[in-house]
């Protein structure tokens, strides 16, 4: 069901706008946060996926008082909205210390690093005790210390241990390679292999006389895997809303998509079969899910009561700046007409999140 322009209840959406189901989203924090507890895992979630103070209290109703951010900005508006136990997961940045210093004040603050001499100046710059991640590459190959560099990994936790204001946490790991995999069983293979790796690690710092907790956060491993054994905390942040990409790789099933970008119909042209929308990079993200290898910038879907439905073979195949360009089944170019809302399943929700700003509700709540 696409909207029509003549639908009172969404005229107030004339550009590209997030529209959330609460009640989609809310089961999906109760479920991962049930699982953590199950599991005796600390729960973590990562708040870049909505950067909305509305949406951490659906958080915080669900007993969550720790939270990962990836910005120092970003972990100043949540202590600004009173959350008081914050890990910054991205690596220190050193032009940032003063405000480093000055959250380290205000709330638990947690930093991830994966050099010496980045400890050293962060200690140097420290007016109070601020908890420190080595970051562990697992495999990702994106930042941290290669988790068998058995040498250099216990080279930097006995420097951490060594500084001022340092208190040494542990092992923090972020698999996102795991986007890669196709199907729970891959995705669980890569989170087996992921254990396995951070628990050699750990196992190399122990031997070094440490005390050593084990962190890893991403969304597809931490909603295939049924059990954390040998972990001590997650930090998945996407399972909020999961969108086009996790249903694709099998970490999540459709009624738990929660997200969707209402996107107005400025054209149509049949004989292409193709509908285009005010909805493009800019509104969606260049990212995209890989159906039978064909790039899908997001899914068209229809609102039903209990959630978002996709409608097969009816998909963003192409953006540019701010339009999107939607492959139309028959169906969809025969009921569609321009000035219609059509609803899109992004194929990356942090990263539409962050390019638009504010949610609409389905029922037209807005914050
Ligand atoms: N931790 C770190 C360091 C990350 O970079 C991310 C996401 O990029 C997460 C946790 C959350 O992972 P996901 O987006 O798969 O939920």
């Amino acid at each position: 069901m696409m909207i029509s322009f003549h639908d009172k209840a969404w005229q107030d959406v004339t550009t590209p706008t997030l529209v959330v189901n609460p009640d989609v989203a809310r089961a999906n924090i109760r479920s991962m946060a049930d699982k953590a507890r199950q599991n005796h895992v600390k729960f973590r979630p990562h708040f870049k996926t909505h950067q909305s103070a509305h949406v951490a209290q659906w958080f915080r109703d669900e007993g969550i008082t720790a939270i990962t951010v990836s910005s120092v900005s970003m972990a100043k508006q949540f202590a600004a909205a009173g959350w008081q136990d914050i890990t910054i997961a991205f690596p220190v940045n050193v032009r940032e210390l003063k405000d480093i210093d000055a959250l380290a004040q205000q709330v638990t603050l947690s930093v991830i690093l994966e050099r010496e001499e980045v400890a050293r100046v962060l200690a140097e710059n420290l007016s109070t005790t601020v908890k420190v991640w080595i970051k562990t590459d697992t495999g990702y190959k994106r930042s941290g210390v290669v988790w068998n560099d058995d040498k250099s990994m216990t080279q930097l936790a006995k420097t951490i241990t060594a500084q001022q204001h340092l208190h040494f946490e542990g092992l923090l790991t972020h698999a996102g390679h795991s986007y890669r995999a196709r199907g729970r069983e891959e995705i669980l293979s890569i989170y087996t292999e992921t254990v396995f790796r951070l628990q050699h690690a750990k196992q190399t710092l122990e031997r070094a006389g440490l005390e050593v907790k084990v962190s890893l956060g991403d969304t597809p491993s931490c909603s295939v895997a049924e059990t954390f054994t040998g972990i001590d905390e997650i930090r998945p942040g996407n399972f909020v809303f999961y969108d086009l990409q996790q249903f694709v790789i099998g970490s999540c099933r459709e009624e738990q998509l929660a997200l969707a970008v209402a996107c107005p119909v400025v054209a149509i042209y049949p004989e292409r079969g193709e509908i285009i929308l005010y909805g493009g990079a800019v509104h969606l993200s260049k990212d995209f899910a890989e159906v039978d290898g064909v790039k899908q910038f997001g899914s068209v879907a229809n609102l039903e009561k209990r959630g978002w439905r996709l409608l097969r073979d009816c998909y963003v195949s192409a953006v540019s700046q701010e339009h999107g360009i939607v492959k139309a089944s028959r169906e969809l170019l025969r009921t569609t007409r321009v000035s219609d809302l059509l609803f899109v399943i992004p194929a990356h929700a942090c990263l539409a999140v962050n390019n638009l700003e504010g949610f609409r509700t389905q029922r037209g709540e807005r914050f």
